[in-house]
């Protein structure tokens, strides 16, 4: 009984009023700022309180964290995560498996994902309310994971990817997640619909999709009529949206709409981005996806349908992060992770300074500029004051060597230390 108690993953049993004090080799607070050295980081009910230069190598405790050879710095964002869904598998599984087992596969991957040091994570689409119920867990500390920004289903267009595909039409009938719309009217009533049940955020599939049974192409979905009013909708509610977008043209579109993020973004070109640019759009470029994928190619893993449009992409994967450096276009970390194994995130970094980026300006992505695409600046993506506790430890310096952020040695989230 006591191995089996052992055996699950436990949060560190912290009340409320619990205080740490950590001592830290080199503390890097802000992706813009150089490591501060040595420092002391208190921190209190889940929050850092304050941060200190130099370490007081007297203090003992229970309390105490020693981190002293290493490099500490704020816990990773990734905004794009399926949380709820492993790579692979046969597209049918959706026939077969209910949300429920979405729920437990979850509660597998908020584990993994929290342990490779990211402490918050966007969840981009999910059946039911599975994302809800894995959010509501980690917040109230049930179960170990990141904190969780969750869009819940996507909005799609019928037939369209994040639409439920391959099946007869019955089927598809019966599985459709109710979140489909056609012209503004309806695609307001599903923004409305989607913050009733609990969306942080709306995510819309603005073209199609790699992995999705349709064979239309990557090119646009939905109309501008439809786009605009979702995002009009959704920000008369306060809340962002999302697009998962590959083809060009579809990608400006859905930045003129006023989305507020282009997901993949794969074939975006200059014209495309300096609309991007104009309409203050971000670009989440998820290349590990297209890695994951490729990882699959010629296994059986997938139909031939998606097989042709993954081998559309392989060319593309990384073009739009350099030009979006270039053009100014803000660029945030997202991984879509799900469509590769849960935990392999951080492989990310490397892949995002291959593409043109400096590892300064990925661990930004991933921190600060992730933070404020989230509309959370002022609570994550720093190390300061008042700030969430959430902090983790690496060997080696992450702004000079982006793939030293792939080993994590500890992780603290929202005060609590992930065993
Ligand atoms: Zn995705």
């Amino acid at each position: 009984m006591k191995a089996l108690l052992l055996a699950l993953p436990l949060l560190a049993l912290a009340g409320p009023g619990a205080a740490e004090t950590i001592l830290v080799g080199n503390l890097i607070t802000d992706a813009a700022s150089d490591p501060m050295g040595p420092a002391t980081v208190l921190v209190e009910d889940g929050k850092i309180v304050s941060i200190t230069a130099g370490i007081d190598r007297t203090a003992t405790g229970d309390d105490i964290i020693d981190l002293g050879d290493k490099t500490v710095l704020p816990g990773l964002i990734d905004t794009h995560v399926h949380l709820t869904g492993d790579p692979g598998g046969d597209f049918w599984k959706e026939a077969t498996e209910p949300g429920e087992w979405g729920v437990v596969v979850g509660v597998k991957n908020a584990l993994k994902t929290v342990k490779a040091g990211f402490t918050t994570v966007r969840e981009a689409g999910s059946a039911g309310q599975t994302a809800f119920a894995l959010r509501r867990g980690t917040d109230e500390g049930l179960i170990a994971g990141p904190r969780i920004i969750a869009a819940g289903p996507p909005l799609a267009i019928i037939g369209g990817h994040g639409d439920v595909s391959g099946f007869l039409p019955e089927i598809n009938d019966l599985l459709s997640s109710g979140f489909t719309c056609t012209g503004a009217v309806e695609c307001t009533a599903r923004v409305r619909k989607a913050s009733r049940n609990g969306s942080n955020v709306i995510k819309i599939t603005a073209t199609g999709g790699v992995l999705s049974q349709q064979g239309r192409g990557l090119g646009a979905h939905f109309t501008d009529d439809e786009m605009t009013a979702i995002a009009d909708t959704a920000h008369s509610l306060g809340l962002k949206v999302m697009a998962h977008a590959h083809g060009a043209r579809g990608v400006e579109a859905a930045a003129a709409a006023g989305i507020d993020s282009i997901e993949h973004g794969t074939f975006a070109d200059e014209q495309a981005l300096r609309v991007m640019k104009a309409r203050g759009t971000y670009l989440v470029p998820t290349l590990l996806a297209f890695r994951g994928v490729s990882e699959g190619l010629g296994t059986g893993m997938y139909t031939p349908v998606v097989e042709n449009k993954i081998r559309m992409t392989l060319s593309e994967v990384g073009k739009a992060v350099g030009l979006a450096k270039q053009l100014g276009v803000p660029v945030a970390f997202g991984t879509d992770a799900g469509v590769f194994a849960h935990g392999r995130n951080a492989e990310e970094f490397q892949m995002l300074v291959d593409a043109g980026m400096t590892p300064r300006e990925a661990l930004a992505s991933a921190t600060t500029v992730a933070a404020r695409l989230l509309d959370m600046e002022g609570q994550i993506g720093r190390i300061a004051p008042g700030y969430s506790a959430d902090l983790i430890a690496v060997s080696g310096n992450p702004l000079e060597d982006a793939a030293a952020l792939q080993q994590v040695d500890w992780v603290m989230a929202r005060g609590q230390i992930i065993d």
